[in-house]
């Protein structure tokens, strides 16, 4: 199959809107990383997604819907809360876990009697969203495992031949996937997956807002996930990844001792100056480093790089969401110096 790369203009748009509604698979931009787009009620189609990722078939897609009043068609009940905050986040990154109808086949959600919404705010998706008249599915449009791609080019080199097209809209604004939330009761939430709409945020509607386990901590033989995605290992390249929690200081001691020899490092704008190797920056703070996490994960697997030192980032408002994926990156071995 050709897969080919559509620009954001009208006419390419309603190209993309219409290869969906046909039942093909689309790669898409969204504010948050970018998408593998097909029509959600579709199972062919969506199996076809799991097929292009090598997605194991437990781990639910996010629906994305082209405003939250239309939640209510594929869902048995929203609470309150939900409604609420909806009303503050969307559009934007967050979905938020509810019980599913028929409408949504059990493929879509991977089993599960609930499913994920989320309304993007990234003006391509939405009016592919609109023209489509479809709930689109859309994970990742990465291969499964790999980091999430944050450009056109990222989906090209994970999916070319395997889809229809991916319509280039810019680099993804927040660069992580949105925070998935369930809704615990009427006003407390838990964060299943943390994004760029950030505990502190929620807590600003809610009572209480939970950090399920699995955010930090690799779950134990038996534990159920209450997202599945956590189950796996995830945002890796090929470069063995190495998270250092240190101050700056302590992380250059660390890394003469260790990667002056080969290796590079990972570090925060500013830090480069002095440190004894090969170094890549991502940022001075948090929503900078969500911004360009994934795509320096995919320059280091394309300069060659083994082994990748990072300087862990801070576990405050956005930063969680980038210590979540290098924990998993670095398969939950966390170097504290
Ligand atoms: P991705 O689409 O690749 O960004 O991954 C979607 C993430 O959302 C996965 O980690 C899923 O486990 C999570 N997710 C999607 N739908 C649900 C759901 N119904 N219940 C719990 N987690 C979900
Ligand atoms: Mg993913």
């Amino acid at each position: 199959m050709e897969t080919v790369l559509l620009s954001d203009c009208e006419s390419d748009l309603s190209a993309a809107a219409k290869l969906i509604a046909n039942g093909q698979i689309v790669g898409l931009p969204t504010e948050t990383v970018y998408g593998l787009g097909a029509d959600a009620s579709n199972e062919n189609a969506v199996r076809e997604i799991f097929k292009a990722k090598g997605r194991p078939a437990d781990n639910p897609l996010i629906v994305h819907l082209a405003d939250f009043s239309q939640a209510k068609d594929y869902t048995t009940s929203i609470p309150e809360i939900a409604y609420t905050i909806a009303e503050r986040f969307c559009p934007g990154p967050i979905t938020i876990v509810l019980p599913k109808n028929d409408k949504i086949p059990l493929v879509t959600s991977g089993g599960l009697d609930t499913v994920g919404i989320r309304v993007p705010s990234h003006p391509v998706m939405h009016r592919i969203i609109e023209l489509s008249g479809r709930p689109i599915a859309a994970p990742s449009a990465n291969t499964s495992g790999y980091p999430s791609p944050t450009s056109a080019e990222h989906v090209l080199r994970d999916m070319n031949g395997k889809i229809a097209a991916v319509v280039d809209g810019g680099q993804s604004r927040f660069g992580v996937e949105s925070t998935v939330i369930s809704i615990e009761s009427s006003d407390t939430v838990r964060i299943l997956r943390p994004g760029c709409v950030t505990r502190e945020m929620l807590l600003e509607i809610c009572r209480e807002v939970i950090i399920d386990d699995a955010i930090l901590h690799e779950l134990k033989e038996g534990q159920k996930a209450a997202s599945p995605g956590m189950k796996y290992k995830h945002y890796s390249p090929k470069a063995d990844i190495k998270m250092v929690e240190a101050s700056t200081d302590d992380f250059r001691s660390y890394i003469a001792e260790h990667a002056a020899d080969g290796g590079y490092a990972l570090v925060f704008d500013g830090e480069e100056t002095d440190m004894p190797c090969r170094c890549l920056t991502y940022g001075k703070n948090s929503l900078e480093q969500a911004h360009q996490l994934f795509a320096r994960l995919r320059e280091l697997d394309e300069i060659g790089a083994e082994v990748v030192y990072v300087h862990a980032p801070s576990v405050d408002g956005v930063g969680l969401a980038v210590y979540n994926r290098l924990i998993r990156a670095a398969g939950f071995e966390v170097i504290r110096v």
